[in-house]
């Protein structure tokens, strides 16, 4: 009894840092807001094992930064350990550009807090809204930063209700700037009740603020937060004074609960206001324990099992991306839920059904990877060895098996023909391929097996474009691309019941496979479903998934276009089996007629990929981008006029945007600008339809 009460001791002796104090953040922001800027910031601040000194802090942190760019190390890396105030703060990677919505999806499911950086000049941007969007759907706690402050024209408070309207978020300044632009001249901390100055150049000392406005501010602060927080309203309405660690107590409650969103602001590039940015990701943001525990299912049963965040649990961990680094190999970086693993162990795969050894483990610093012998709950490590884990998959301790959800990724919607321009590139280009599809999920590759052609599918032209950038950058293959191709889908509209029977009996072994199967549609973006129903054992439990199989062929093209059919639910309810003539490929034949003819009576249409699309234009140019847009099938949702700009949101259909950027540019002199996502799946208007389709309509 001693002797284990002493090895938990010495366990939790040995975690470096507690789990209260480790903090896994993601910091997302729209493209040109200052994330790069600012990670550089936060990692000059907190990531170095030593500090420079007392050099003067500006070219100290340039110095530093050039460096590191030199060094090409770890700033872009998929996660970066760092340390501020004896915690620890790992920094997950989102990509800055929302073509990668892929990349955005899985550092969403690991991190436990985000901080969103916001331009103060341009304020809420399409792309930050698609990415708070997400990160409300896995609840992931935020502060937001407000930077750029020292450009002309930026504006805290705008931005804040930009906040409050278009991301329908409970934002609470924790901070207001003294001054913008030019006189950008300190931050009013209304937590602490204090300004931090900064000099500047037209007037060093010019950052006063009057006493009764400070005092003003924080009351308001306070009262704001007791409006929502009952300890603090219990005590605010007993006159009691509220001390600043019962204030940020509070903040943390409501932040953890997503009731509010903090709202800090400062400079990045003059690095003014990273140093509370970090207070606020130690004060506010959730360690692993204030998460919910990770949900997982037991592989077997189905049932439902929490990872619950301590040393002492089973190890369970979800791989989150996978990289093929030039010099170490293939690194698999892993979030770790329940427990603690040692390098070199085997682990079970359980969503491969393979165990595999577990090679070295890293933690990545900004400057330098540190290999460690074991890893603990709530840590983000790089593992190099694994053979056949990706991204999306669990690893966990083979005597408890859990399964986490794997990470969904959308369909890509746009491929297009790629060949080497030299054949004996072929091999290259082949490797290239399924390295840099091995990293992202939504990149695939397909041989044609009539044509001979390569095809490579993406999230949209940018996409491919830079993955061709990197096949050359990285792996030297120059290629010729054909041009892109619109990945139509179809799906159903109604519900039906459908039999598929296979029964041969002419000479030797006889088939039999029947079923009944309910074929309904999805929810959009849901994809292909698969339940089984059978009651009384109409069919044994052995060929359910020979007939999972073979409605998921039969998807694979449809009978309007032959394009792939989607978000369509397969229900097996019943059906009959021959003893001795039943057979595997008998019930995948019966299901995938049943699933054929089924999708015929359910009303099929085509769906055609829709993006959405912001565009930033100056006034002037703003009546022929719309006529721009109109001639492209363009539903314009919004235009929200600044000044001399304009953003102009919209939803334009995929097959209508090609050549975009280009019209954009000619027609604006090169000065509007414009990003675009995946948005959804939509149905074709039925007079496109027969463009791609030769058998068209609803129903047939
Ligand atoms: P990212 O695309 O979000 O990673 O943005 P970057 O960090 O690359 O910054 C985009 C541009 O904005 C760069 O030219 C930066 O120098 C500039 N920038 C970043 N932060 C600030 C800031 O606080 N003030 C000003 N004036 N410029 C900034």
């Amino acid at each position: 009894m001693l002797k284990a009460v002493l090895e938990i001791k010495d366990k939790l002796m040995s975690r470096t840092f507690p789990l209260e104090r480790i903090r896994n953040i993601g910091i997302i922001a729209h493209i040109d807001a200052g994330k790069t800027t600012a990670t550089e910031m936060i990692l000059y601040h907190a990531g170095r094992t030593y500090k420079i000194g007392s050099v003067d802090a500006g070219t100290a942190v340039m110095d530093w930064m050039e460096q590191e760019r030199e060094r090409g190390i770890t700033i872009s890396s998929a996660a970066t350990t760092c340390q501020w105030r004896e915690h620890c703060i790992n920094i997950i990677d989102t990509p800055g550009h929302v073509d990668f919505t892929a990349e955005v999806e899985r550092s969403l499911r690991v991190l436990d807090g985000g901080v969103v950086i916001f331009d103060g000049v341009a304020g809420v941007e399409a792309q930050s809204e698609a990415v708070w969007r997400q990160a409300d759907k896995y609840g992931v706690a935020r502060i937001c930063f407000i930077n750029k402050m020292d450009r002309t024209g930026a504006d805290f408070h705008h931005t804040v209700t930009m906040i409050k309207e278009r991301l329908q978020a409970r934002a609470l300044p924790v901070q207001v700037p003294v001054g913008s632009g030019q006189l950008f001249r300190g931050i009013i901390d209304l937590v602490e009740n204090r300004v931090i100055p900064f000099p500047i150049d037209s007037d060093p000392a010019s950052s006063e603020v009057g006493e009764t406005s400070l005092a003003k501010h924080h009351q308001a602060l306070i009262e704001e937060v007791a409006e929502l927080d009952e300890e603090t309203m219990l005590l605010y309405l007993d006159g009691q004074d509220i001390s600043v660690s019962q204030l940020k107590a509070a903040i943390r409650r409501l932040t953890i609960s997503n009731r509010i969103v903090p709202v800090l602001c400062g400079s990045a590039l003059r690095d003014r206001g990273i140093q509370l940015l970090l207070d606020a990701v130690v004060d506010y943001l959730p360690s692993p324990l204030d998460v919910l525990p990770a949900s997982a299912t037991n592989p077997e049963t189905g049932e439902e099992i929490l990872c619950l965040a301590s040393d002492d649990e089973p190890f369970s961990a979800l791989a989150f991306k996978t990289v093929s680094d030039p010099f170490m190999g293939r690194l698999v970086y892993l979030r770790v839920y329940s427990g603690s693993v040692r390098a070199g162990v085997r682990v079970l795969n359980p969503t491969r059904d393979k165990k595999e050894r577990l090679g070295k483990l890293y933690i990545m610093h900004a400057d330098r990877r540190e290999e460690v012998d074991e890893t603990e709950t709530g840590s983000i490590v790089a593992s190099l060895g694994l053979k056949t884990t990706s991204t999306g998959d669990t690893l966990c301790e083979p005597a408890r098996p859990v399964l986490f959800e794997t990470i969904r990724f959308a369909e890509p919607v746009l491929s297009m023909a790629v060949e080497p321009k030299t054949k004996v590139d072929q091999a290259k280009l082949d490797d290239s391929l399924a390295k840099l599809a091995m990293e992202d999920p939504t990149f695939r590759i397909y041989h044609d097996k009539e044509t001979g052609q390569t095809l490579i599918s993406g999230m949209g032209e940018l996409h491919l474009e830079v993955l061709m950038e990197r096949m050359f950058r990285e792996y030297g293959v120059r290629v010729n691309a054909g041009k892109p191709q619109v990945a139509y889908k179809e799906t159903i509209t109604i519900a039906v019941e459908s039999e598929g029977k296979f029964v041969r009996q002419s000479g030797g072994k006889g088939q039999y496979g029947h079923v009944w199967l309910r074929i309904e549609p999805g929810k959009r973006g849901s994809g292909f479903e698969f339940r089984d129903q059978i009651r009384s054992g109409a069919i044994p439990k052995e060929f359910v998934s020979s007939i999972e199989a073979g409605a998921k062929t039969a998807l694979q093209s449809g009978g309007l276009a032959g394009c792939p059919v989607m978000d369509v639910k397969v229900t097996v309810y019943d059906g009959s089996f021959h003893e001795v003539d039943s057979s595997e490929l008998a019930f995948r034949a019966a299901a995938f007629m049943a699933v054929r003819d089924g999708i015929d009576k359910a009303k099929p249409i085509i769906l055609e990929p829709i993006m959405i699309v912001e565009i930033t234009t100056p006034n002037q140019f703003l009546g022929d981008v719309i006529g721009d847009l109109n001639s492209r099938r363009a539903h314009i949702e919004g235009i929200d006029s600044r000044a001399d700009f304009s953003a102009v949101r919209c939803l334009v259909p995929l097959a209508e945007i090609f050549g975009f950027a280009g019209d954009l540019r000619s027609l604006s002199q090169g000065r509007a600008s414009h990003t675009m996502r995946f948005h959804s799946y939509e149905e074709l208007p039925q007079n496109l339809a027969g463009l791609i389709g030769t058998r068209i309509g609803r129903g047939r």
